[in-house]
């Protein structure tokens, strides 16, 4: 807000002080009404709450020449008009400071009855203060002098603010376009309380008193704060007219002008004190009420949104409430648990329902009655539509403060489909993995011998020369093949030989160490890797196994065969074929001197 508003408040403000000031002195002097509530404070300290604090200096400077102008044309004394001005600015001052931070806004409405008292202790610090200022420059210094003016200037600020806060309100409305409405009902009512009032005070020997303060309840509850305030105006206003001429406004009992005036003050505020609590928790309720009307439509909306992705999503809800047993489905779960349509599940009847009596269900919900994460199994329901359907379902459990499980919160899915297809997947994964398996078994086999193959032994001499090659570790390559094979086959045939080469295939596995390779690399030639064992040790292994086929087997029917060995040692820079290349002539040298023999390469 631009600063020359903020002026014309203040300017509007000490206007209106002038005025108001002058007109109840007016009406004291002339008239010789009582001054129940002194209303030039009520406006000033809505002009201090209106306006942001770092303008109050400015305010403050506006407000202090008006008033001293007006008190000195009122008729007041140099000194004293400077001793009041200031009391009625300290006074507002301090009344707004704390009016502000206890309602937290300029113009907010107190809305808890703590908020109430706090506003009962702002009016009557300020007026405290004030009076304090003040008294010693008026002519009369008296108790009652002290308690008349003190309950105005209360009255007049706890009555008169709000008022002119809340007119305002409703200016600042009208300026933004807004339609000022007329509450009939409301100016009825007020002229009725007026009446009421009138009479209260007008009858004599009975109180009618508590007739006032049950209205002053009806008005706040029916019509809210602004009725309380015009309510007690209305009343104020009565009283006034009643005192003119200096009479005694309370007909009921028989006491002075002032004295009557004290009781009507002090009743003023009894009723403020009884309405404004009541209002503040009126308010309250409605701002529940307001906000539980926003949170249902929020969720009504939610659940909306939700049904429409259940339906998208094929997920069905499912709660319960530990507490009190209930249970709600939602449509899609019901359906997907193959359960009756509008189905209103009771306990009982869902276990006579679901297979083996939800005891499985139970079960998972029991295991997990900790869980604070939500928790996923998969369930089998019988559809009476679609038969055996299997349920994925995540369960999150709800717990109250004391970490109570006071309600299941579940969400299902049917994955029959998505279940069936990965166990046909896993199925065929299986089944791929074991024919591959037996194909790579069988291209690497040798089918007569069962040993590795040509082409599996030379992969395995190869890798095994890059080990030896890289660790610069021993590899010893012994070849050996049958001697005079072809008469075998000649003289038993060869069925014979095949099994022959068998025979002489199994007595070099039983020699082998489990890490050595044997393999049939031709008709009835063999080779035996081994790896880590020195030349030596290599040559006793082999002339084992020329004497082990030279011995054959005790009792087998097959001719006794011999073999010719011949071996070489991996030397670095050799690759698979050099080292069995040296075998082969070693072999050949084996052959050459006569065969049964087992040769070394040079
Ligand atoms: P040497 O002592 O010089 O080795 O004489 P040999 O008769 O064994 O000669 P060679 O090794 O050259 O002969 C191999 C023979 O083995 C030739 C072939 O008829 C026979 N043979 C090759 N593969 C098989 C087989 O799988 N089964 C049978 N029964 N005989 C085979
Ligand atoms: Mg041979
Ligand atoms: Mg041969």
């Amino acid at each position: 807000m631009p600063i020359w508003q903020h002026l014309r408040v203040a300017l509007v403000a000490a206007l209106a002080w002038a005025l108001l000031a002058a007109g109840s002195l007016a009406m004291v002097n002339s008239a010789g009404a009582a001054l129940l509530i002194w209303v030039p404070a009520g406006v000033v300290v809505a002009a201090f709450r209106f306006t942001p604090r770092q303008h109050w200096p400015v305010l403050a400077a506006l407000l202090l020449p008006l008033i001293y102008i007006t008190m000195i044309l009122l008729g007041s004394e140099a000194i004293a008009s400077i001793a009041f001005t200031i009391s009625a600015l300290a006074q507002a001052a301090i009344c707004a400071l704390i009016s502000v931070r206890i309602l937290g806004g300029r113009t907010a409405l107190p809305r808890s009855a703590r908020q109430v008292v706090g506003l009962f202790g702002a009016a009557v610090t300020g007026c405290l203060a004030g009076a304090m200022i003040a008294l010693p420059f008026r002519a009369e210094q008296t108790f009652a002098e002290f308690a008349y003016l003190f309950l105005a200037n209360v009255l007049g600020i706890l009555i008169i603010t709000p008022m002119v806060l809340h007119v305002g309100g409703i200016i600042l409305r009208i300026r933004r376009g807004r339609a000022l409405e007329f509450d009939r009902e409301m100016t009825l009512a007020l002229l009725a309380c007026g009446s009421l009032c009138f009479l209260a005070l007008r009858v004599e020997g009975i109180s009618l008193m508590p007739l006032l303060v049950a209205a002053m309840v009806a008005m706040a509850v029916r019509f809210g704060h602004a009725a309380i305030y015009l309510t007690l105006i209305s009343y104020a206003a009565v009283a006034t007219v009643l005192s003119l001429g200096g009479e005694n406004p309370v007909a009921f009992i028989s006491v002075t002008r002032d004295q009557g005036v004290l009781l009507i003050q002090s009743w003023l505020l009894t009723l403020l004190a009884t309405a404004l609590p009541i209002a503040a928790m009126l308010m309250k309720w409605q701002d529940m009420q307001f906000e539980l009307i926003r949170r249902n439509s929020g969720m009504h909306e939610n659940l909306m949104m939700l049904d429409l992705s259940e339906q998208m999503a094929g997920i069905g809800r499912w709660r319960m409430d530990l507490v009190t047993g209930e249970q709600e489905w939602s449509q899609r779960m019901l359906e997907i648990s193959g359960l009756p349509d509008h189905f209103e599940p009771n306990f009982d009847d869902l276990r006579e329902l679901l297979p083996d009596k939800g005891l499985e269900l139970i079960g998972h919900l029991a295991r997990n009655r900790r869980a604070r994460e939500p928790f996923t199994f998969d369930y089998k329901v019988n559809s009476p539509e679609k038969g055996e359907r299997i349920l994925r379902i995540s369960v999150l459990n709800e717990f109250d403060i004391t970490g109570r499980r006071i309600a299941l919160f579940g969400i299902a899915m049917d994955v029959t489909e998505q279940v069936h297809r990965v166990q046909a997947l896993d199925l065929a994964r299986g089944q791929a993995m074991r024919l591959a398996a037996e194909a790579q078994k069988l291209a690497n086999t040798d089918p007569l011998t069962n040993l590795p193959n040509r082409r599996c032994t030379f992969g395995r001499l190869e890798s095994m020369v890059a080990v030896a090659a890289k660790h610069d570790s021993a590899l010893t390559a012994i070849m050996f093949d049958i001697d005079h094979f072809k008469s075998i086959n000649d003289q038993h045939g060869h069925q014979t030989g095949d099994e022959v080469i068998v025979q002489v295939a199994e007595l070099a596995r039983r020699q082998a160490r489990q890490a050595d390779v044997v393999g049939r690399i031709g008709g009835e030639e063999f080779v035996w890797l081994l790896a880590g064992v020195d030349a030596r040790r290599a040559r006793s292994l082999a002339e084992r196994l020329r004497q082990a086929v030279e011995s054959g087997i005790e009792g087998s029917p097959l001719p006794n065969v011999t073999i010719s060995v011949g071996m070489a040692q991996f030397r670095a820079g050799d690759d698979g074929d050099e080292l069995l290349a040296r075998a082969d002539a070693a072999l050949y040298e084996a052959k050459e001197a006569g065969r049964n023999q087992v040769r070394r390469a040079a």
